[in-house]
Parts: C-alpha cells; sequence; structure tokens
C-alpha cells in the first residue's frame, strides 16, 4: 500500500457553498447542513486512470483509496471489505414485473457487520483515527451502530451508541459484542441524535450521526464507484435506494458526477428512485409536494427499521439528486415489504432484508404505474443481510420415535 497522492481541495457547505479546509476536524456547516468533501478533478483526472483503480489488488473499497479523502495507507481500517456481488433476479424479476436477468440486486449484505453502513462509518472511523479523536458517539436503528462499533474496535477507538428500545435485539447485542458502550433509549433515531448532540461538550465524543460529519458521504459514494467498475464503466438506467438519511444516494449521486468530470463514464446518469415505507415517507412527500425541505415525521412506523429516519439534515441533497437525476420517490406498505422478501426468497434463493425488499416492492409499483419499462436496467440496493431480522417460524415436526409417513413430504 503506498501513500495516496491526496487529491482534496477543501470541504464546501452543501447548502450555501462556502469553503471549509481540510486537514481540521469538522462537524455541520455553519448553516448546520452537511459538509461535502471536494477534490481537484483536473489533477485528479491528469494523474489516476480507470485502469490504475482496475488494477488495484485490494479486493473491497479500499481499491477506491486515490478517490477518498484517507492519505495514510495505516488509517485505512479495514476488516476485510469485499466488491460485493450484483445478482440477476430470475424468477422473481417476473413476479415484480420486470424481465429475467434485466433487475439486478447489489447485495450489500455481505459487507462486514452486514451491511452497507460498514462503508461509511469504515471511512469516518479511518478519518478519526487520522484526526487523533478519541471518542466517537452515534444514534442508530442498529446497522449504523454495529458498523461503528466494529470499525472503531479495530481502530482502538472508543465508541459509545444509542439506539431506539425498539431496535431488534440481534442489533442491540451485536453492537455491544463488537465493543460499544450500548444504551437502548426510550424514544426514536432522532431522539437518540439529541443524545448524541447535547452530550458532545460533556463527554468531547465526536458525533458521526448520518451526515453530521463529512466522511461517511465519502465512504458511501464507493457504492458509486464500484457500481461503475463493475458493469465496465456503463452506468444502468435505473436505481431504486432505500432511503433513510440518504446518505448512499447522495453519495452514489456524487461519486456519478466525480466520474462524469473525470470523464471515464458516458451518457446519462441512472434515474435515482428513493424508496420509503408509508410509515416514514418524510422525503417522498416532501419530493411529491414540490418542497426541498421535510418536516419531522410523526409517529415514524415501519418493519423497515433502516429507513424509520423521521427527520434527515440532507433532505435537499436527497431531493435534489432525485430531480436532477430524473428519477422519483416510491412508497410501499409493510405487508407488500414482507410479501415481496417472502417471495423472492422462495424463487430466488435471495433473501433480502425488508429495506432490500422494499427496493423490489417499489420496483413493481413503479412497472405499473408506467413509470419505468421492463427494458431498463435496474439496480435494487439490498442494504443489509436478511439474517438479521425477525422472519417466520417453523411449526412442521419429526417425531423420530413414531413412524413416519414418506409420504407426507
Ligand atoms: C441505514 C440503512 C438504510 C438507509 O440508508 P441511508 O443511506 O442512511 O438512507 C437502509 N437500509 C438499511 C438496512 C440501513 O441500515
Amino acid at each position: 500500500m503506498s501513500k495516496n497522492p491526496n487529491f482534496v481541495s477543501h470541504l464546501e457547505c452543501s447548502l450555501t457553498g462556502d469553503r471549509y479546509p481540510a486537514g481540521e476536524i469538522h462537524g455541520l456547516s455553519k448553516a448546520q447542513r452537511p459538509l461535502l468533501v471536494r477534490y481537484d478533478l483536473e489533477k485528479m483526472k491528469k494523474q489516476l486512470s480507470r485502469s490504475d483503480i482496475e488494477n488495484s489488488d485490494e479486493p473491497g473499497f479500499w481499491r477506491y483509496a486515490p478517490m477518498l479523502p484517507v492519505e495514510e495507507p495505516e488509517n485505512r481500517i479495514s476488516l476485510g471489505e469485499i466488491m460485493t456481488p450484483l445478482i440477476p433476479l430470475q424468477q422473481s424479476a417476473l413476479i415484480l414485473g420486470g424481465k429475467k436477468g434485466s433487475i439486478l440486486v447489489k447485495d450489500e449484505g455481505r459487507l462486514p457487520t452486514g451491511s452497507f453502513k460498514a462503508r461509511g462509518l469504515c471511512l469516518a472511523v479511518s478519518m478519526a483515527k487520522s484526526f487523533g479523536i478519541k471518542h466517537l458517539a452515534i444514534p442508530t436503528n442498529g446497522n449504523a451502530g454495529a458498523a461503528l462499533a466494529a470499525y472503531a474496535s479495530k481502530a482502538n477507538i472508543k465508541s459509545t451508541v444509542f439506539c431506539p428500545e425498539d431496535t431488534p435485539d440481534i442489533n442491540v447485542r451485536e453492537i455491544r459484542l463488537q465493543g460499544a458502550n450500548t444504551y437502548k433509549v426510550n424514544g426514536l433515531i432522532n431522539d437518540c441524535g439529541k443524545i448524541v448532540g447535547d452530550g458532545k461538550q460533556h463527554t468531547g465524543w465526536f458525533d458521526v450521526s448520518t451526515l453530521k460529519e463529512p466522511y461517511r458521504i465519502e465512504g458511501k459514494k464507493t457504492m458509486g464507484l464500484e457500481l461503475a467498475e463493475q458493469l465496465g464503466w456503463c452506468l444502468p438506467d435505473v436505481i431504486f435506494y432505500p432511503t433513510g438519511g440518504g446518505t448512499g444516494l447522495i453519495g452514489m449521486w456524487k461519486a456519478f458526477k466525480e466520474l462524469k468530470s473525470l470523464g471515464w463514464i458516458k451518457g446519462k446518469l441512472p434515474k435515482m428512485i428513493a424508496v420509503q415505507a408509508s410509515g416514514c415517507a418524510p422525503i417522498v412527500k416532501a419530493w411529491q409536494e414540490g418542497n426541498e425541505h421535510a418536516p419531522v415525521w410523526e409517529n415514524a412506523k415501519t418493519i423497515a427499521a433502516g429507513i424509520r429516519v423521521p427527520v434527515a439534515v440532507g433532505d435537499f441533497l436527497i431531493i435534489r439528486a432525485i430531480k436532477e437525476s430524473g428519477g422519483f420517490g416510491v412508497i410501499v406498505d409493510d405487508h407488500e415489504i414482507i410479501h415481496i422478501r417472502d417471495k423472492i426468497a422462495k424463487e430466488d434463493g435471495l433473501l433480502l432484508c425488508p429495506e432490500g425488499a422494499a427496493t423490489a416492492a417499489a420496483y413493481k409499483q413503479a412497472i405499473q404505474k408506467g413509470l419505468i419499462s421492463e427494458s431498463e436496467k435496474t439496480i435494487l440496493y439490498n442494504c443489509a443481510t436478511g439474517l438479521k431480522y425477525p422472519m417466520p417460524e417453523v411449526s412442521q415436526f419429526v417425531n423420530k420415535n413414531e413412524k413416519i409417513d414418506y409420504l407426507e413430504f
């Protein structure tokens, strides 16, 4: 591993465009909005090529290190990331109203800690390490806390995690086992976020909440870079993304624009589709009403915990990406999410998480409404392993001491 050529030029307030120096610790901008990392793309274009990336011997997203802000190789924390597979839907594509092979599932459940939160938090922890930060804190619906805990432990940084008390037990336990100080809170993720924010001055911890520091977006940006490389630098027509805080959608859109500036991709960028659940759809509702900002969604409720995010600081960035890309928002019901999860598991042997299944439900709806066509090459994001979620019980039983009726099977 060689030291990266560092192409970072500065950070930029995503709302006002104000510049901030790189190389210093930052949270939100003065306008209380996310900061984006900007690169000298002209210089990058001269010094870096697609084949430099293609020839990298890093198997996971660290292959994009030259396009990321972590300068010193020893600060690249790794838990064995891989390039996640693209799996074409076969039988279940027909159930969704698509064609066999035109729908690809990007299965992010195979990353360390079982979700794509690994990408963002790996970058945030790596940057925290390079800044010498000693204590990180986060509100989480489960997966972000697990990824923070694991990467922080690997980096030898203390972590403290707050989750809503109804976060699935498996997530809470996993977070603690991977080394975080873990607390349940009688509230939702935004209530947990307030505790993290209010605690800063008392504890000195650094807040790694979604979009409240600049580097989780850069980690999620690797989803866009990886997709481009995997598809031979030729992007799909449509991307369905289960949208909570929106880091991934914003990050991918940033990746595509950077790739475009580098001249590494040609043609139209994909339509970005934000998928939310009917029990918590602040972003899609704001988009439908023509607004850029989304007020807090009251009484948020959905089994797809990863997208149960009642308010997002990056609301306007998500909505702008949807609009610029010619995309749209889709709202799906929980019962449809579970129905489709079960179908895809049964037909294609692919167990999606509810948030991933939500993108498949949204695809079906978009086809039915004529918003997309079955010939469009589509990516569905399965953002976490289906194994972390409740599954229906098995009640069939064989008593080995009784005569077995083999005709029953
Ligand atoms: C965090 C998460 C999401 C939402 O991702 P964002 O990029 O924050 O919008 C969706 N699904 C799962 C499983 C998650 O953990």
